[in-house]
């Protein structure tokens, strides 16, 4: 009896190290190198297309404000075939049908992170996308409706967008989709907000990061490349417009100037030069 038991015992255990031994766990610093997090590309793709072939990461996940040029499968068919592309919607992907259906239309609209937990290259990727809008939800405060099913309830069949919600609220964040992420556990959020530690974040994204016991947090929106301290347990990165990142934080790409931050400073340069102008004039 008891040798049956011995043997019983060591066959299994035989098994479970050969099982072990087929699949061998990458480390987290492994897969972490493998990872691209791809700051808000509005409408260009041409940096994402050339870090992926130069650099051949297994994956990317796109922090929303993507506007593609054409349905994204299409802007991204050259590097599809070895790159396991993800993404979450950010303000500006619900600004026109046209941006929409390049997105939820495309064949990779199942790859859209918003509201769920998906296994990309071994690591846990949490994704909550768009915005919080005071019309649905604008944390600390109380929420105006729970859900999409609410929200449509009551605007009624007139104000609905092809059968459903309204375009725009497409990336708004529903308490509902929050409080339902918030029961899953990753490795990894990826958010089109900031989290509290931005001035214009918000301390809801930091709950959820913390809810979900993630060691990691991407945003984009800000257009803003920023390293943060980590605190609860997880160390936030800002991605700026058209940078990438590695799941550590390190750039792959370097983050460009926000044209809006551009088109300020030059108002503010030719403001100033035509004081100057003036100045003279007065002076001459
Ligand atoms: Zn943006």
């Amino acid at each position: 009896m008891l040798s049956t038991h011995r043997s019983y015992h060591y066959r299994h255990k035989k098994r479970e190290s050969r099982d072990k031994s087929a699949a061998p766990k990458a480390s987290l610093e492994e897969l972490g190198r493998e990872i691209f997090f791809c700051g808000d590309p509005h409408g260009a793709f041409d940096h994402i297309l050339q870090a992926a072939r130069e650099h051949r990461p297994k994956a990317m996940v796109i922090l929303g404000d993507l506007q593609p040029p054409a349905p994204l499968h299409e802007v991204l068919a050259d590097i599809l075939p070895y790159v396991d592309v993800w993404w979450i919607p950010g303000n500006h992907d619900t600004d026109n049908d046209v941006f929409y259906d390049r997105l939820w239309r495309s064949e990779l609209a199942g790859h859209n992170l918003h509201g769920r937990v998906a296994t990309v290259n071994g690591v846990r990727i949490a994704g909550l996308g768009g915005v919080f809008r005071g019309q649905i939800w604008m944390p600390p405060q109380a929420p105006n409706y729970m859900s999409a099913g609410a929200f449509i309830r009551r605007i009624g069949r007139g104000n609905m967008w092809r059968g459903g919600l309204p375009r725009r609220h497409r990336t708004s964040i529903f308490p509902s989709t929050y409080d339902n992420l918030c029961e899953h556990r990753a490795d990894v959020l990826v958010t089109h907000e900031a989290p509290g530690c931005h001035r214009k974040g918000f301390l809801a994204i930091d709950q959820l990061a913390k809810k979900l016991q993630v060691k990691f947090l991407f945003h984009g929106h800000q257009h803003e490349d920023r390293h943060y301290p980590t605190y609860y347990g997880f160390t936030p990165r800002g991605v700026g417009y058209r940078g990438i990142v590695n799941l550590f934080g390190e750039d792959v790409v370097a983050a460009q100037i926000d044209p809006r931050e551009m088109m300020e400073a030059t108002d503010m340069a030719s403001s100033l030069e035509n004081y100057d102008r003036l100045t003279f004039k007065r002076l001459g």
